[in-house]
């Protein structure tokens, strides 16, 4: 019996992609399994490494960074996220709006303990990347999450959003491009989410971190752009499209109708003030992240890496017999849909679990991603292609013996 409790503040928060099912895939590791994994985000350890340019000017500025920083984060990498805003025709973004972090990750928990009081809702895809549901309901709010439609490429159903509207809503949540279906919104989707959040007078936070990861001339339209006068906190970072996802640098800035939101710009000041800064060394690698030459164009063209391994992985994904996936146009990832009717799964994390524990290969099982129902399963495309091909044996086999039950 456990004597020392963990606070029922942490009673509705689960981050399931590091679960359970991790653990067992540490312990068959200990005992000398080789396990394919294809369950985390992470592009250094499949050999995507991050630029030289950015290694080296964190290097060369390391001595000064030794002391803490400004708690918003250093003056040259907030000007480069200002002048990226500029670029990006979000012109009315000043330095004070914008806050670095240790990751996104960071970021979106401050910006959930400053806004919500307990019962406040929060409408979050479904599925979702799970840390904005956990965020939510540790920070004591109630994660209401709207549908997101497969059969129209998983945009967000409109409807359902709107339909879950209380008095109690206080913001919706876009991840765009999205993991985990990759999906990437059109620009009349977000024209409507933005007239939805400004008729009931909600706040937009868009998680935009792959924004740079497109595939086949899909175009990503950054939601602060269209929002006009509504409040809009948009995400990003070096995690996905620089490949630094262990330097843990991220950044957050506020557009839009600021004005109306200087308590609320107060409560996120005092929580950037209260964890002091963010790590100093990888602030500096952010103006030459976004000053360069650096993103991952190359990897995402046709012909390079991540486009081939994409296009490999959703072709095979799509053969085998009872599976279907949407080609995903944005992000790392494929979240295939088997059918109930011919994989009667109940527990898809039992699913995984057997998956890994037969063929050593570990993906995330789609109810980790706030998906209703346990027929999806989430798979990163990051590995290079002989261990792609590896991975899609194993899976095609493992689910061949699943038909056959
Ligand atoms: N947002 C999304 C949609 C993500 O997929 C991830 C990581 O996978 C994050 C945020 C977290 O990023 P960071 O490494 O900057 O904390």
């Amino acid at each position: 019996m456990s004597l020392i409790r963990k606070s029922h503040k942490l009673a509705d928060v689960c981050y399931d992609i590091r679960g359970p099912v991790l653990e067992e895939a540490k312990r068959l590791e200990d005992e000398g399994h080789r396990i394919l994994k294809l369950n985390i985000g992470n592009p250094a350890p499949f050999g995507l490494d991050a630029p030289d340019e950015i290694l080296h000017d964190v290097i060369r500025n390391l001595p000064a960074a030794q002391g803490y920083s400004d708690a918003k984060g250093i003056f040259s990498a907030r000007k480069a996220v200002m002048q990226h805003c500029q670029q990006r025709g979000i012109t009315e973004v000043a330095l004070e709006d914008i806050y670095l972090g240790n990751g996104v990750s960071e970021l979106i928990v401050m910006a959930m303990q400053a806004l919500l009081n307990n019962g406040d809702e929060l409408l979050i895809p479904a599925p979702d990347y799970p840390l904005w549901t956990a965020a939510v309901s540790l920070s004591g709010g109630r994660p209401v999450h709207y549908l997101c439609d497969e059969n129209n490429g998983w945009q967000p159903d409109l409807a359902d959003m709107e339909a879950k509207i209380t008095d109690r809503t206080r913001g919706i949540v876009v991840i765009n491009p999205n993991n985990p279906t990759g999906a990437v919104y059109s620009e009349e989707t977000l024209k409507q989410i933005v007239e939805m959040a400004r008729r009931h007078d909600l706040v937009l936070f868009a998680d935009e971190i792959y924004d740079k990861i497109l595939y086949d001339g899909a175009k990503h339209y950054p939601l602060a752009k269209l929002a006009g006068e509504t409040l809009c906190i948009t995400f990003s970072g070096l995690s996905k499209s620089y490949r630094a996802a262990g330097f843990r640098s991220g950044w957050m800035f506020l557009s839009g109708g600021k004005e109306q939101a200087a308590d609320y710009v107060e409560g996120l000041s005092i929580l950037a003030s209260m964890r002091l800064c963010a790590n100093v060394p990888s602030q500096f690698a952010i103006q030459t992240a976004l000053g360069g030459y650096q993103s991952i164009d190359d990897l995402v063209a046709p012909g390079g890496r991540l486009h081939e391994q994409r296009t490999l992985a959703w072709e095979r994904v799509n053969a085998i017999p009872g599976v279907s996936c949407v080609e995903p146009t944005g992000a790392l990832y494929l979240f295939p849909r088997l059918d109930p009717a011919v994989y009667p799964v109940e527990d898809d994390r039992q699913l995984v679990l057997d998956l890994l524990r037969q063929e050593h290969l570990l993906l995330v099982e789609g109810t980790a991603f706030n998906w209703p129902t346990p027929d999806h399963l989430r798979m990163v495309f990051l590995p290079h292609r002989e261990d792609l091909e590896k991975a899609l044996d194993k899976l095609e086999r493992f689910l061949a013996r699943l038909r056959k039950a």
